[in-house]
């Protein structure tokens, strides 16, 4: 999952941005109002984490921007300003939820996780296809009783194409939720993880569950359960 983090003060947004990363988000960053708008129009988000207190234009008001232009992601407003006013404030410019600065880092991520489930994402979260499981909390997978050793990128990308499994996924869709605005659009890095994602699945002799379409992208499926 792709998430945009809105915040001037860059040790925040960094150190933010660092501990999302290692919980298998891909995160670019905007450090203003009208960066977070040109992002919002370049790349596809599944989040953006909005900080009220922006030089220029604050928080709610770039939400009413992106609700005004269209933009239905999820919104988590983050403010140190906790007051019931501005709770309201920001529910009004269309936010989907707010966290008060300082926050604890483990609700945070509870709540993007609440957030990312309203979305067209399934509501169990745990992913089954065929004896492979993926537990969208734990970010842990499975075959079988067989724990499956993964990096948080290489998770980012099983869980991307479990959660459209029987679909074929193409490249860009891949490199737009699982990758951040960094992804070289040239390199082989999706293949690359596909084939790490094959291994460890299926290495201990286990039935495929990732196919390649030829010049469409990759599906995850049981046997040949392709939509
Ligand atoms: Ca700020």
């Amino acid at each position: 999952m792709r998430l945009l983090l809105v915040e001037d003060e860059r040790d925040a947004a960094q150190m933010l941005a660092k501990g999302l990363r290692e919980h298998s988000y891909a995160v670019d960053l905007a450090e203003d109002g009208p960066a977070a708008v040109r992002k919002v129009h370049e790349n596809t988000y599944d989040l953006i984490l909005l900080d009220v207190m922006l030089p220029g234009k604050d928080g709610f008001a770039v939400c009413q921007d992106l609700r005004r232009l269209g933009q239905t992601t999820p919104v988590l407003m983050l403010t140190a300003r906790d007051a019931v006013e501005f709770r309201i404030s920001g529910l009004d410019a269309g936010a989907d939820d707010y966290l008060c600065k300082p926050f604890d880092f483990q609700e945070l991520l509870a709540r993007i996780r609440a957030l990312l489930r309203r979305g067209p994402a399934l509501q169990n979260p745990v992913l089954r296809i065929a004896d492979l499981s993926i537990d969208t909390h734990g970010h842990t997978a499975r075959r079988g009783e067989r724990l499956i050793d993964l990096t948080a990128k290489e998770y980012a990308l099983l869980e991307y194409l479990g959660r459209h499994a029987g679909r074929v996924i193409g490249r860009a869709e891949i490199s737009a939720h699982v990758w951040d605005e960094d992804y070289d659009p040239f390199s082989n890095l999706i293949e690359v993880y596909v084939q790490r994602l094959r291994r460890k699945l299926e290495g201990a002799g286990e039935a495929p569950l990732i196919r390649t379409r030829r010049g469409e992208g990759y599906v995850l499926a049981e046997g040949n359960d392709v939509l």
